[in-house]
């Protein structure tokens, strides 16, 4: 009897190589007319939350979705500006601050393409002189053949245009599209399988008779997997190793895998930690012969052990984290401060002696709040070592290795390498360079 809510989140289309759409561009100020048309039209619905993407990361996909050779130096210098490899939307503002001032820096502008080449108007003439010229410009990727036909892209498009259906040759009748032939070889259609009777719905196994505590690393090219892409791995793992995972209930029973602490993408580690809840208790040992001969070699597992059903669960018992990091000076050494070029050790005591650092953060609701850094930081040294398992690049030439202990809580209390880096240019009134953030341990609250 309760009413139904419904969340629909409405994406921004953005055009990409080798399809039809290539030719265009997205236009933020039609966007959000048309964000503007849609919202108003769901107000009028009850029960229906309508989220949209932010218009902002629909240009910077449309802007290196479709760019030119110019764009490597705008990728570059937006990386050097802090759009790092963390999901735009997670910090949006910087992230688009970042590209535009790195466009400008390229002297470009979030339209060049489209300024250079004219545009193209869907609802204009499509036969017209303009629109021809630019379906006849040569476009950056016109040298990787997808086995497409430019023409057919071109027909495709005009037939999109006026709406009309092109077959799917995988079920009906070719459109000569240009992909079969001797490079690529022909189509084959191969009938569907018969469809299997209904033997009723799955019924996850929700038992728990053990929690397994697993820690393992994530090194070398792993360090690339995201987080959602490791939860994976693990589910499938454990599927191949026919270990009995407990499901959780509800409309979409998921494996009970609980990893700790998301590490950022790139990073890596010694010391991550994920709980797996079990049907049938197993032997810890078997559980790490068998879960480990199924994980790729730099997802290493260093220890299973089987706790409490009730303790717990790791991601709640964290408490802090030791990391290791690369961190190299934005400055010239003649522009130091008294005290020495690049005066690591008194930098570092600069830090541990301040009473406070304070920085603005912006919480998930959109406040503004300022946290104290300098409470969330334990322990700050500096390494006369390299980060184990680190390709030696020639950028970390200049790196020194900082290891710290900081916050690393579940409740949002967490010191992150950023923090620590923010923390450096406060006490210097420098700028540093975070290149690569290394995690050693995890430490829960039972030690
Ligand atoms: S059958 Fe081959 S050539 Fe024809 S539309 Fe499909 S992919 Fe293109």
């Amino acid at each position: 009897r309760k009413p139904l809510g419904f969340n629909v989140t409405i994406s921004n289309f953005t055009p990409k190589p080798h399809t039809p759409f290539q030719w265009h561009s997205v236009a933020t100020a039609e966007l959000i007319r048309k964000q503007k048309l849609l919202q108003q039209e769901f107000r009028t619905i009850r029960g229906v939350k309508a989220n949209f993407t932010d218009v902002r990361i629909s240009a910077m996909e449309d802007f290196v979705g479709r760019g030119d050779r110019r764009l490597a130096a705008v990728i570059r210098h937006a990386w050097e500006l802090g759009a790092g490899m963390d999901a735009w939307w997670e910090s949006l503002d910087r992230a688009f601050a970042a590209w535009t001032q790195a466009i400008a820096a390229s002297e470009l502008t979030w339209k060049y393409r489209q300024v250079e080449n004219g545009e193209w108007n869907v609802f204009g003439d499509a036969g017209s002189l303009q629109a021809e010229q630019t379906l006849n410009q040569p476009l950056p990727w016109d040298h990787l053949d997808s086995g497409i036909d430019k023409q057919w892209l071109k027909e495709d498009l005009q037939r999109a245009l006026e709406a009309a259906i092109v077959p799917d040759c995988s079920f009906e009748g070719c459109s000569h599209c240009g992909v079969c032939g001797l490079d690529f070889g022909h189509n084959i259609v191969v009938p569907p399988p018969p469809i299997p009777a209904f033997q009723g719905q799955f019924v996850p196994n929700q038992e728990r008779a053990q929690r397994m505590r697993v820690q393992f690393g994530k090194l070398g090219d792993m360090t690339l997997v995201s987080h959602l892409d490791l939860v994976r791995l693990f589910d499938r793992a454990v599927r191949r190793a026919a270990i009995p995972v407990s499901f959780t209930g509800g409309f979409h029973p998921g494996p009970r895998i609980s990893i700790a602490s998301a590490l950022p993408l790139g990073a890596s580690s010694l010391g991550e930690i994920v709980d797996f809840d079990l049907t049938e208790a197993m032997n810890p040992a078997e559980f790490q012969q068998k879960f480990g001969a199924q994980l790729p070699a730099e997802v290493p597992v260093f220890s299973v052990e089987s706790i409490a059903l009730n303790a717990p669960a790791a991601t709640h018992a964290m408490e802090q984290a030791e990391y290791w990091i690369a961190v190299v000076p934005l400055f010239e050494e003649a522009e130091t401060q008294p005290g020495g070029a690049s005066d690591w050790h008194g930098w570092i005591r600069a830090v541990l002696e301040a009473e406070s650092l304070w920085v603005e953060q912006t919480t998930k609701s959109g406040k503004q709040k300022s946290v104290n850094l300098r409470e969330r930081l334990f322990e700050l040294e500096l390494l006369d070592r390299s980060i184990p398992g680190l390709r030696r690049e020639q950028s970390l030439e200049d790196a020194v290795i900082l290891r710290f202990v900081g916050s690393c809580r579940n409740d949002g209390i967490l010191l992150r390498p950023e923090h620590l880096v923010q923390m450096l240019e406060q006490v210097t009134q420098q700028s540093f360079r975070l290149l690569h953030i290394h995690r050693c341990q995890l430490f829960l609250m039972d030690g």
